[in-house]
């Protein structure tokens, strides 16, 4: 499913392209963040006109509402949400596990209380709404409190039910404050975890004859260690999946390491998925170390609350200083809403909580992302690699 392009010189990135039954994906990619199978305020139609190749949705919020047995009968995800090209949806293991731990994806060193571990850590506050045994995970509904329990099973068939073109094998998430011990017995169930997925997905594949075949991609957990990360790469590699997804909390400081430690144990011959990432500094730390695709709930998330991407930083549209500026919000961007409408106007309808605020602002943010990435890969074609992340870096994080 994955053809190998160009090779970035002295590194581990590269081009490629991965094959679906509902289409290619050029990568690297970026891959928009639809939850609940919408990206929010934004029609799947805008989405595609701004580039995006294809959209991640969460099997934990889509088996919660509507139900994975209603997107099945709708014809899958895609069909569902009338998106057309690929789809891909995690395995929910993110979502429930972090239920019982209330912690950010990524952390700062200053954020994650560096030096301290304990393996029983909720954040302030939180009630413990998941717990982890060797057989899954019991949890409780953040809609309306009810019980449920996922294991690697249940999320295949979730997962199979919703019928995206690529899922997630079903990992448990650990925290960065967890000590070495519980991290080392927490990847031993992931592995496990990851075979008997391996094992459910082959019999609902052989099961519903006729659905298009759906990839699945074993997720890399191992927090911060080396010698974790490798041996859980290299065990995974061992079974028989699709491509990889590099998963668990990262500090940003270590990213690049962690990349490229995973990323030199999988065979390269397969695409490997970075879980949650979306900033310009970490796309472009993540594409040089061999990372492939990206989804990240940042650049919509941001965008809600008036917060932008432009080459020159990221800023505020809901502040005196664009009241009137009746300039684009980047002007040298290329997207529907820096062509017809101005800060502004963007300023007032965010002043006045309107509801294409939210619209004209995702469908910017998600362009900036996306085509920040369709550069990376230009520029590994064209062999201007690091001179774009110079430029790009330099300008960004000027302010
Ligand atoms: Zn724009």
């Amino acid at each position: 499913m994955f053809t190998v392009g160009t090779q970035l010189e002295g590194a581990l990135g590269r081009t490629g392209t991965i094959s679906t039954p509902h289409g290619d994906i050029r990568t690297p990619a970026f891959i928009p963040v639809g939850t609940r199978a919408t990206v929010k305020a934004v029609l799947p139609e805008s989405m595609a006109d701004l580039g995006a190749q294809a959209l991640l949705a969460n099997a934990y919020h889509l088996y919660l509402q509507p139900g994975a047995d209603i997107i099945d009968e709708a014809g899958g995800l895609g069909a569902f949400m009338n998106w057309r090209g690929p789809t891909f949806t995690d395995s929910g293991g993110f979502q429930v596990l972090s239920l019982g731990a209330g912690f950010q994806k990524t952390l700062s060193m200053a954020g994650a209380g560096a030096g301290v571990e304990a393996d029983d850590v909720i954040a302030p506050g939180k009630e413990r709404l998941a717990t982890v045994d060797d057989d899954g995970v019991t949890f409780k509904s953040h809609v309306d409190g009810s019980m449920h329990r996922f294991t690697p099973e249940v999320s295949m068939q979730i997962q199979h039910q919703l019928g995206a073109d690529i899922m997630f094998a079903f990992d448990e998430l650990t925290t960065l404050m967890n000590t070495r011990a519980y991290q080392e017995e927490s990847l031993a169930r992931t592995q496990a975890w990851a075979e008997r997925c391996v094992v459910e997905h082959e019999r609902l594949t052989a099961e519903r004859v006729g659905k298009p075949r759906q990839a699945l991609f074993g997720v890399v957990q191992g927090a911060q260690h080396e010698d974790l990360r490798r041996h859980a790469a290299r065990s995974l590699a061992a079974l028989d999946f699709d491509g990889f997804g590099v998963g668990g909390a990262i500090e940003k400081e270590r990213l690049g390491d962690i990349v490229r430690w995973v990323n030199s144990e999988l065979p390269p011959g397969k695409p490997r998925h970075l879980l949650g990432i979306g900033e310009p500094d970490d796309l472009f730390t993540a594409v040089e170390n061999g990372c492939d695709t990206f989804d990240c709930v940042s650049p919509s998330r941001v965008a809600r609350s008036s917060r932008v991407y432009a080459m020159s930083g990221r800023y505020n549209l809901n502040v005196a200083a664009s009241r009137r500026d009746f300039g684009p919000i980047d002007p040298e961007c290329d997207c529907y809403t820096c062509a017809h409408y101005s800060k502004a106007y963007l300023h007032h309808l965010f002043k006045t909580n309107e509801f294409i605020s939210a619209t004209l602002a995702t469908i910017h943010n998600e362009r900036f992302t996306v085509r920040l990435v369709d550069r990376m890969r230009d520029a590994i074609d064209d062999g201007s690699f690091a001179d774009l992340k110079a430029d790009v870096l330099a300008r960004f994080y000027s302010q």
